[in-house]
């Protein structure tokens, strides 16, 4: 059975920490729509170019480029034996269509990470990325340097105080409304994701195994 896992939470909430982690740990690609994006505005592609603004406002881009881009990426070869999506759904209207796209394949497992609000505004406003692999780490000054590669750690665009306080205000607005959506489902579980990221990583392990689907080791 492939792993279909999707991870849910407000920004800031270690989403893409844990997803990095887990994908990494079982083989399978970690699928990032904030990641695609901030490539494509890297290389400077039509999307990239139109979606630059939208995300330094911390608005969401528009539901059917995103749809589009998840599909396609979903129907790539190395997503059929499992996937860990990580930004994506951030509507309701895209969780409808990522229900389209899930026809006939394994279910989702859906794990909501919770973190209290303050605690969000202060990691996000003291977050360090990696200018060259976007990996992220504590912040530890401005001259260093990326665990992962080596290269230069800045702030994000998105992470400047007044646009954090619009992500989350976007979250609570378009975004809160998936965990209603996916609650009654029996592939759904909360975990706390105000703990270190091991605990995180460790109870999300023993959710995907409660859940039945992903016990495997
Ligand atoms: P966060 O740290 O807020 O979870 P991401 O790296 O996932 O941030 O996304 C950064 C920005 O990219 C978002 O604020 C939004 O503008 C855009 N974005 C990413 N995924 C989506 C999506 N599924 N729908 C709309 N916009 C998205």
């Amino acid at each position: 059975m492939a792993l279909n896992l999707l991870v849910l939470g407000p920004p800031g909430a270690g989403k893409g920490t844990q997803a990095e982690r887990f994908a990494r740990s079982r083989g399978i690609p970690k699928i990032s729509t904030g990641d695609i994006l901030r490539e494509a505005v890297q290389t400077g592609t039509e999307i990239g170019r139109r979606a630059k603004a939208i995300m330094d406002r911390g608005e969401l881009v528009g539901d059917d480029v995103m749809i589009g881009i998840v599909k396609e990426r979903l129907d790539r070869d190395d997503a059929g034996s499992g996937f860990v999506l990580d930004g994506f759904p951030r509507t309701v209207a895209q969780a409808e269509a990522l229900e389209a796209i899930m026809a006939g394949r394994d279910p989702l497992i859906v794990v909501d990470i919770t973190v209290p609000e303050e605690q969000l505004v202060r990691r996000l406003a003291s977050r360090m990325i990696c200018e060259s692999c976007g990996s992220n780490a504590p912040a530890g000054g401005t001259d260093a340097r990326c665990g992962r590669c080596g290269g230069r750690m800045i702030q994000r665009a998105d992470d400047t105080e007044d646009v954090v306080l619009e992500r989350l205000k976007v979250y609570h607005r378009q975004s809160e409304p998936l965990v209603a959506y996916y609650r009654s489902r029996p592939t759904y579980r909360s975990i706390d994701g105000a703990q270190t990221p091991d605990r995180v990583a460790a109870d999300l392990v023993a959710a995907i195994a409660a859940v039945g689907n992903g016990g495997r080791s």
